[in-house]
């Protein structure tokens, strides 16, 4: 029997876990990883974080070099695919090369939005979304430095925090009335907001801006449609993504705000699957198709779909989960980012405690300040959609979460 050539487009979270659960799940026919970056698959939340502030402490790679060998993973590093004939089964690559395939996985995330009035600037902007931004942006911060921060989502943040810790002076532009609108719930956005404030950090919210210029001396000059003139010596932005869909769009694939999938990762061309950040996955328990910018969801995603290739089976659903670490804080977020009220458990004081977000007397989301070891149960209470026993103490840290969620479901 001809051998099967099974290939995944993208070099991130989603493509490195899925080669390697392609291969655990029993699919051994040849295995092709393509990836327009040079370098292996690597880890990308260490980028705002520990690559600008302790670049000797971050471990990137998700495998090491030896791993893609010893499975036969195909690595072609460093050149796109540029075209995608879903009917011939055929990818194009950049360099000319054409690979036909069985069964194809497309996991090509996503990019930085752009933000052209300020790209017209040219040196001194800088996003960061990879590897080689996050290296080229550490060598422009320093201690003094004045740094533009544009958009006070996650990774505005985090850029603002590693800034800060790197000695500069942060201000943080936000066309929003509040930080995070779009990733977290208000209760998140607040301690975030007192954690910068505390730290330096110099807010502008409701902020729209009308020009962008440069002086002589490369001083960054932002006009804002208030009258307010903010100026900075570089400026870093982050307003969100594009989701890197044009190859799926040109193959005639359904694409709405992602790549759409059933609950077996498949799109709509059955020998093509999609997962982590450009997927939007049809979630049974919502009854809608869901898509997470997160690395758990490109980790268990990635790992879902692949074995979902391999054996046909559903994909799991999880509760949507994600973390942010700020000035050396861990924040972790779970489930949904609305609720009728958020509980405490714990001592705020202590810088280390649990929100529990309540609906309808029902655990729906959970927030974790430093107190990562509750994130787990958390979730699985989230999972359980389970009432709140009378008598029990939610609030109580010494009512050990793990119990509840037997008693809950
Ligand atoms: P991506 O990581 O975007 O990988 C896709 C890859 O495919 C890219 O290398 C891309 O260049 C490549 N590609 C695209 N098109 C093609 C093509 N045509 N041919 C070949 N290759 C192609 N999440 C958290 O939960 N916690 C965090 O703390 C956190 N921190 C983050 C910090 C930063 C700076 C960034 C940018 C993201 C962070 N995230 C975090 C989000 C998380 O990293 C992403 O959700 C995750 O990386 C998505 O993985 P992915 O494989 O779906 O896509
Ligand atoms: P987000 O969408 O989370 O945040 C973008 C922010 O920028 C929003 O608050 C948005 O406000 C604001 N904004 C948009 N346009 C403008 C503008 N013109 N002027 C000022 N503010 C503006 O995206 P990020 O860029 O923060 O993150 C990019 C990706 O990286 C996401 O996929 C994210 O999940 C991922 N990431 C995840 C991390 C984590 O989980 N810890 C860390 C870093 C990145 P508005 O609400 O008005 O649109």
């Amino acid at each position: 029997m001809r051998e099967q050539t099974w290939v995944i487009i993208g070099g991130g979270q989603a493509a490195a876990v899925a080669a390697a659960s392609l291969r655990s799940a029993g699919f051994q026919g040849r295995l092709v990883l393509i990836g327009d970056e040079q370098h292996l698959p690597y880890e990308r939340p260490p980028l705002s974080k520990e690559v600008l502030v302790k670049p000797e402490k971050a471990s990137l790679t998700i495998h090491p070099e030896s791993f893609y060998a010893e499975n036969a993973i195909e690595c072609r590093l460093g050149v796109a695919a540029v075209g995608l004939d879903a009917e011939q089964q055929v990818v194009t690559l950049a360099d000319g090369s054409v690979i036909s395939f069985d069964r194809l996985l497309l996991a090509t995330g996503a990019r930085a939005r752009a933000y052209p009035l300020l790209d017209h600037l040219g040196s001194g902007v800088h996003t960061v979304r990879s590897l080689d931004d996050a290296e080229q942006l550490r060598g422009h911060i320093w201690p003094g430095r004045r740094v533009l921060v544009v958009g006070g989502g996650v990774i505005g943040l985090e850029i603002a925090a590693s800034a800060i810790t790197m000695g500069a002076e942060v201000t943080v532009i936000e066309r929003n009335s509040r930080l995070m609108a779009r990733g977290a719930p208000q209760a998140l956005a607040d301690i975030l907001l007192q954690l910068h404030r505390d730290n330096g950090v110099r807010f502008v919210f409701g902020a729209e801006i009308t020009e962008a210029g440069k002086a002589g001396n490369g001083e960054i000059n932002l006009l804002l449609a208030s009258g307010e003139t903010l100026s900075g010596d570089l400026v870093v932005y982050g307003i969100g993504v594009e989701l890197n869909v044009e190859l799926a769009v040109s193959a005639g694939l359904h694409v709405e705000d992602g790549i759409i999938t059933n609950i077996h990762g498949q799109t709509s061309h059955p020998h093509i699957y999609a997962a982590g950040d450009v997927a939007r996955q049809w979630n049974p328990d919502l009854q809608a198709c869901v898509r997470h910018e997160t690395w758990g969801n490109a980790q268990a995603q990635g790992a879902a779909v692949a074995r979902a290739m391999v054996t046909g089976e559903p994909c799991p659903q999880e509760v949507p989960w994600y973390w942010t670490d700020q000035y050396g804080q861990n924040f972790q977020i779970a489930g949904r980012h609305t609720a009728d009220e958020w509980l405490v458990r714990g001592d705020r004081a202590t810088g280390k405690y649990t929100l529990l977000g309540l609906t309808d007397g029902i655990v729906t989301g959970a927030m974790t300040v430093n107190n990562g070891r509750e994130m787990r149960p958390a979730k699985a209470l989230i999972a359980a959609r389970g009432r709140i026993p009378h008598g029990v103490e939610i609030c109580n840290p010494g009512q050990d979460l793990r119990k509840l969620v037997a008693l809950c479901a």
